[in-house]
């Protein structure tokens, strides 16, 4: 069973931070019972669930791998929690991630790091390094993340598995912790596009404690995994993104697209010269809304104050964002950012009018060796092209595309807002 595996290999790999047996235990006899008695399952019955553990689920400990919160009990179920339970999935436990979601190695959790499974002795990318190894080491069968730059796809390419950040508004952020709200979103980790497909129609849908949830429900995702043609379909390449990226990712890459056309897909080529106010936009608007969401870790009420306790990148951002929102300075940082944040969007949503979907790189390097000392602008630069599908909130996913010096790379699939269900229904026709 995943949890022998899980017993097997988590000392090792270190995915999991906290097991709740009993728990997990309590939900399989519950099904077991309602199957014995002819009674209805939800769709996620009898599969094992890993959870990001900065998603609040009751009495667990949702530290967001930090020494700020290192004793904090969740005290109620994030939306997603409930919904997940509702369908009867069987919650195993909690995954690492860099602290507060602020990384893109986990490296930074005060649990140490996770290994990852696919590439030895390399950092599992992050922030939520512990679910993509816990899907990788095959620990679990779905696991969440959360991805405010990256956070999902980064780890899903340098562990080999499956990524989906849906559409900004899909999913309810209530029970996050957040790291910057108005980029957020929680999503899927998984082997396959089943494993993606039934947990976004588990968690997808408007939420009254979330007010960015969209009203009502997207259509079903499961139909998209039958699909194997890639007909009619246009898809776009933007030059700037391969430009950055490493030619021996982007060889691996190429040969995904190739397999489009082979699948009935036409390629037409792109540029986007936005592309370098892509990270100074997104880690302005991530260190304002960081500093803000902060403040309530004052010691005060539970935990201990940030500050005081926080690590090296926590404390820089907490820095920044803090001298960025000082009056004196409003209109000259943080508005501009703004202004290139509508910017992007606007430049990339024309991209966009011209094809169904942006395929290229999830991400433009491979990954460290776990403990080796790189730079600051070495750690955000791996988000250069993951950064766009947060700053415009629309849907973006990562597949594996095959090996670089035996390390697994990804290919990153974007589209228009609500187009979740094309880029779904594009990775089932390429897996
Ligand atoms: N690496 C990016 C950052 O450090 C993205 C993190 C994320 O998506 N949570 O902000």
């Amino acid at each position: 069973t995943m949890y022998e595996t899980i017993q097997e290999k988590n000392d090792d790999i270190n995915a999991f931070v906290e097991i709740d047996l009993p728990r997990a235990q309590r939900t399989a006899e519950n099904i077991d019972r309602r199957i014995k008695t002819g009674e209805k399952t939800g769709k996620l019955a009898g599969l094992v669930i890993g959870i990001k553990c900065n998603i609040n689920v009751m009495d667990s400990t949702i530290s967001a791998a930090s020494p700020t919160l290192k004793e904090y009990l969740g005290s109620y179920n994030a939306t997603v929690i409930e919904r997940i339970m509702k369908e009867d999935g069987i919650i195993i436990g909690l995954t690492n991630m860099d602290e507060f979601a602020a990384g893109s190695s986990t490296e930074t959790s005060m649990y140490g790091p996770t290994k990852n499974p696919s590439a030895e002795g390399r950092i599992p990318g992050g922030s939520s390094g512990g679910s993509a190894a816990a899907i990788a080491a095959d620990m679990c069968d779905i696991a969440l993340g959360s991805d405010t730059g990256g956070s999902i796809r980064n780890p899903a390419s340098h562990c080999g598995v499956m990524g989906f950040k849906p559409t900004y508004g899909y999913v309810s952020r209530q029970g996050l912790l957040d790291l910057a709200m108005s980029l957020d979103q929680i999503g899927p980790f998984a082997k396959d596009t089943t494993g993606l497909a039934l947990m976004l129609d588990t968690i997808t849908g408007y939420d009254q404690y979330d007010p960015t949830t969209f009203e009502g429900k997207p259509d079903d995702f499961m139909p998209e995994t039958s699909n194997t043609s890639l007909n009619g379909m246009t898809v776009g390449i933007v030059d700037e993104f391969m430009d950055v990226t490493d030619d021996k990712i982007n060889a691996q890459v190429n040969k995904k697209i190739d397999d489009m056309i082979s699948l009935g897909a036409q390629v037409k080529e792109l540029s986007f010269d936005d592309i370098s106010l892509g990270l100074p936009t997104y880690y302005l608007i991530n260190y304002v809304e960081f500093f803000s969401a902060t403040r309530k870790y004052d010691g005060r009420e539970y935990g201990e104050r940030i500050e005081e306790v926080c690590g090296p990148e926590v404390a820089r951002r907490l820095e920044i964002g803090s001298y960025i929102s000082q009056k004196e300075f409003s209109g000259k940082y943080y508005k501009k950012a703004l202004q290139a944040r509508s910017l992007i969007l606007n430049d990339f949503q024309k991209l966009l009018n011209d094809v169904d979907i942006i395929a290229g790189p999830t991400v433009p390097k491979l990954p460290h060796k776990i403990g080796e000392e790189i730079s600051t602008m070495d750690m955000y630069s791996y988000d250069v092209l993951t950064v766009i599908a947060n700053i415009t909130g629309i849907p973006a996913s990562s597949m594996n595309a095959g090996k670089v010096d035996g390390i697994p790379v990804g290919l990153q699939l974007q589209a228009k807002p609500k187009d979740d269900h094309k880029i779904l229904s594009t990775m089932s026709a390429l897996e």
